[in-house]
């Protein structure tokens, strides 16, 4: 992988969860081929991306090949951005978060929270760091503040330097990755409150954590500041057309809207030649248009099921990596 990020400002990974018990059970086969480690072939199609995981991949392996990385970027002052894209059940959330406190199974979060901490303490000690979270979800284009439940609607503004930003929305300052935790843990447990189904909540909404780090040299005075946004989107399967009435559908457009406006602006982002780039399309795409693309560093990662059940959305979910490359 190139390491020169002005080369190539998004990166595509794409990660196969292993057969769970269930599909074992129900007999489904196995479908990806791993050839290299870059190319996986489903259904006879070989789709190549910047590094594709095999099953058996370690979340530390995922963790240093693809995330480590951004962390220096950040604390160099650039931007950045992870997603994790997929049907529900194909492991964004395991990507993202994975087990939180459990040094083997956690995820990218609390690995760049722990390597941030890292990075700080080796640096020059001239350097004075303030380091805020946000914590927000983003669900039927509402966006709520996941650290004060009372911020239900909260609307995206553009400061001075036309940068936007979620208004209002809570930041909490931090320092060490326990409080970093401590947050998630906040955030996530005020999610299970406001909603009955978790699960089905979780796979319809996008979940947005963002690492704002400044940094001021006490002498020089001199600043820099970088931020990192960390997203677990909604799921991307279809809602069968026959099945879906009222709410359900209504959720179903809105997300396809807002994956949509995504993809569109990242394949727009990687032909590199368009001069319109359509962040304005979704209220997403608006909070990260200066995480995105550019100067900036962004990763994507394509979440797939290996069950020949989810042939058809694990084809999707590839060819809308692909849009990217
Ligand atoms: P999603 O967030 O896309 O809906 P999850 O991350 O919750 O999916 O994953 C669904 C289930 O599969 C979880 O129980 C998770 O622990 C498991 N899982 C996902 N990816 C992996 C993996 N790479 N290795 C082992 N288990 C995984
Ligand atoms: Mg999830």
């Amino acid at each position: 992988m190139a390491d020169t990020p002005a080369e190539c400002n998004i990166k595509v990974l794409c990660r196969f969860r292993p057969l769970n018990q269930s599909e074992i059970i129900r007999g489904d086969l196995f479908l990806p081929k791993f050839q290299g480690d870059d190319t996986v072939i489903v259904g006879g199609k070989p789709y190549a991306f910047d590094r594709v995981f095999p099953t058996n991949t370690t979340q530390e392996q995922v963790y240093n090949t693809c995330a480590k990385q951004i962390v220096k970027d950040v604390l160099s002052g650039y931007n950045g951005t992870i997603f994790a894209y997929g049907q529900t059940s194909s492991g964004k959330t395991h990507t993202m978060e994975g087990k939180l406190h459990d040094p083997h199974q956690m995820g990218i979060i609390p690995r760049i929270a722990e390597d941030i901490f890292n990075h700080i303490f080796a640096m020059d000690e001239n350097l004075e760091f303030h380091i805020k979270v946000s914590y927000f979800e983003i669900y039927m284009d509402k966006i709520r503040d996941l650290l004060d439940v009372t911020k239900t609607n909260l609307s995206v503004h553009e400061d001075k330097n036309r940068v936007p930003f979620v208004k209002g929305c809570t930041e909490r300052f931090v320092s060490s990755p326990d409080e970093v935790m401590d947050v998630i843990d906040e955030g996530k447990s005020n999610r299970h409150v406001a909603v009955t189904n978790m699960n089905e909540h979780s796979s319809r909404s996008h979940s947005i954590f963002l690492i704002n780090i400044k940094q001021e040299h006490v002498e020089t005075e001199q600043k820099l500041c970088g931020k990192l946004y960390l997203v677990d989107l909604a799921g991307s399967e279809k809602v069968s057309k026959t099945g879906a009435a009222g709410s359900v559908l209504d959720e179903a457009k809105n997300i396809n809207k807002s994956l949509s406006a995504l993809g569109n602006v990242i394949s727009a982002l990687a032909e590199g030649t368009k001069t319109h780039v359509p962040y304005r399309d979704s209220k997403m795409t608006r909070i990260l248009q200066d995480s995105l693309g550019g100067n900036c560093r962004t990763t994507m990662f394509i979440c797939c099921s290996p069950s020949s059940y989810n042939e058809g959305e694990t084809k999707s979910t590839l060819m809308f990596g692909q849009r990217a490359k």
